[in-house]
């Protein structure tokens, strides 16, 4: 699984070296600061949740990307950061991107409001072709690239498959009993003394449309 990794970073290492000898012989001066960023985001050009695909070669590539939640604007329901463990599948006429989100979630139960963290986790794929045409699609998870392009952001993604691994119904446990509706203390850890009257009477409504001939 890293042979494909390892390829395309010495993809970016020549990449670097063409580069770096380009900055001496037309600026004469190298501008130390500016080539180390370029290095490191060439040479791990994965950044955040850009994948600049032109650096890899057609193939199999398994990779890493990891923002934090703050960043990707996740951080009401996240903490942490939000972790993709990418497979990309590079041809000359498309990329299949294969993608296991891992996020923590910090939500509180519906029933007893206690805080709640929790690992969720969600796939996604996106295929990705390359076309000098830009195609409207319908179709979910197919996007179109263009010669111009050069890098894909999965961040928009990440976002929505992150929300989408939130659950429906938020519980501590499955059997939560929840806060007593008139001491509100918590059920699952004491118990009170207040007396839950049963007020549902099925006859309610007859009884009162009874009440109402009478008058
Ligand atoms: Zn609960
Ligand atoms: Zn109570």
């Amino acid at each position: 699984m890293n042979i494909g990794k390892t390829a395309a970073i010495n993809d970016g290492i020549n990449d670097i070296n063409s580069h770096s000898a380009f900055f001496i012989q037309n600026k004469g001066i190298l501008d130390y600061k500016g080539l180390a960023v370029y290095i490191l985001t060439q040479f791990f050009h994965v950044l955040q949740m850009i994948i600049k695909y032109t650096n890899f070669s057609d193939g199999i590539h398994s990779f890493h990307l990891s923002e934090s939640v703050k960043n990707l604007g996740l951080e009401e329901l996240f903490f942490g950061n939000a972790d993709v463990e990418c497979r990309m599948d590079k041809s000359p006429h498309q990329i299949v991107l294969n993608c296991d989100l891992t996020v923590h979630s910090k939500m509180i139960c519906d029933r007893c409001a206690k805080d709640l963290e929790t690992k969720l986790t969600n796939h996604f794929q996106i295929s990705y072709i390359f076309s000098r045409d830009l195609h409207e699609t319908d179709e979910y998870n197919v996007k179109y690239l263009s010669p111009e392009d050069d890098k894909i952001n999965i961040r928009n993604d990440v976002y929505e498959y992150a929300e989408l691994a939130l659950p429906m119904k938020r519980l501590c446990k499955d059997d939560c009993k929840g806060l007593c509706p008139h001491c509100g203390i918590n059920l699952n850890e004491e118990q009170c003394n207040c007396k839950i009257e049963i007020t549902h009477d099925v006859w309610e409504p007859l009884k009162q449309l009874k009440g109402k001939f009478n008058n």
